[in-house]
């Protein structure tokens, strides 16, 4: 199986064009093979999982950023299902009320980072702050566009201090977010997750993808990429995760502690 993890990644300072990419591309794997590997992937994260939390000394935090209905909610599902919930906290992350809204951006985000031993998930992330954000002007330019910096040495301050931050922009192209919306009125067990607001936001499509292409660009660093999944096949999402998930824990060489004593000599009656 190919090395997701260096054939999809963001090579920091690379420029990436995203209409250039395939969002259906499936680097010649079958549908078939996909599915295998997946379960194997997902065994795999699960024995990796456990070495994470037995360790206790390093934590792990995924983002997942994508355009609507480009799969973030079925990349938890599908990827992170077979984890131990024990070892694992998801955050989705909206748009700011309450007390988030009298912080600075970072605030809600650096509550959420997990503790050490732990995968946290962020479903969406401080990324929509130089998203959501730029594209509807929601502050200045003068302040949006410091935080590229800001969210590198953020994300630096966490990485120095154990925690290896792996980031996925799940890819669709135009047509395959016009097909799941399509999916998402026409079937009653979706209706719930169609809003207008989406269908609004599809109108801003290209002032996104320079947004991403910006994100990209600015903050794909060695010990926080960013990695971009071709995303309108699914099970090729769930595959290439899993698989760069996989590959980015293998690199922590995660190790059990030592026992806390000689335990060659205990002997019960
Ligand atoms: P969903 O992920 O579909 O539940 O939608 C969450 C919504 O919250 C999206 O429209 C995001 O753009 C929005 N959102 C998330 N973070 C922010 C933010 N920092 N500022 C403004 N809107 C945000
Ligand atoms: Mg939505």
């Amino acid at each position: 199986m190919k090395q997701f993890s260096k054939e999809l990644l963001v090579r920091p300072g690379s420029r990436i064009k995203l209409d250039d990419l395939d969002a259906s591309d499936t680097h010649g794997i079958s549908k078939a093979a996909a599915v295998a590997q997946l379960a194997k992937n997902l065994d795999r994260l699960r024995v990796l999982q456990y070495l994470l939390y037995a360790e206790g000394q390093r934590s792990v935090l995924v983002v997942l950023q994508g355009i609507d209905a480009a799969g973030k909610d079925g990349t938890v599902q599908h990827v992170m299902s077979g984890l131990n919930p024990q070892g694992v906290r998801v955050t989705p992350f909206k748009v700011p009320e309450g007390a988030e809204k009298r912080h600075d951006y970072l605030w809600r985000v650096h509550h959420a980072v997990p503790e050490f031993g732990q995968i946290g998930i962020f479903n969406r992330s401080h990324y929509e702050d130089v998203l959501v954000v730029r594209v509807h002007s929601l502050v200045p330019k003068s302040v949006w566009s410091k935080r590229y910096g800001q969210i590198n040495d953020f994300e630096h301050m966490l990485t120095d201090n154990r925690t290896r931050i792996v980031k996925f922009l799940l890819y669709i192209d135009k047509e395959e977010q016009a097909k799941r919306f399509r999916e998402r009125i026409e079937d009653r067990a979706k209706n719930w997750k169609f809003s207008l607001a989406d269908l609004k936001e599809r109108e801003y499509w290209d002032q996104y993808i320079d947004a991403y292409e910006d994100m990209l660009r600015k903050c794909s660093k060695p010990s926080a990429p960013w990695y971009v999944i071709p995303a309108n096949h699914k099970w090729f999402r769930n595959l290439a995760v899993s698989q760069i998930l996989c590959e980015e824990l293998e690199a922590m060489s995660l190790k059990y502690p030592k026992p806390v004593a000689d335990l060659s000599g205990i002997k019960f009656e």
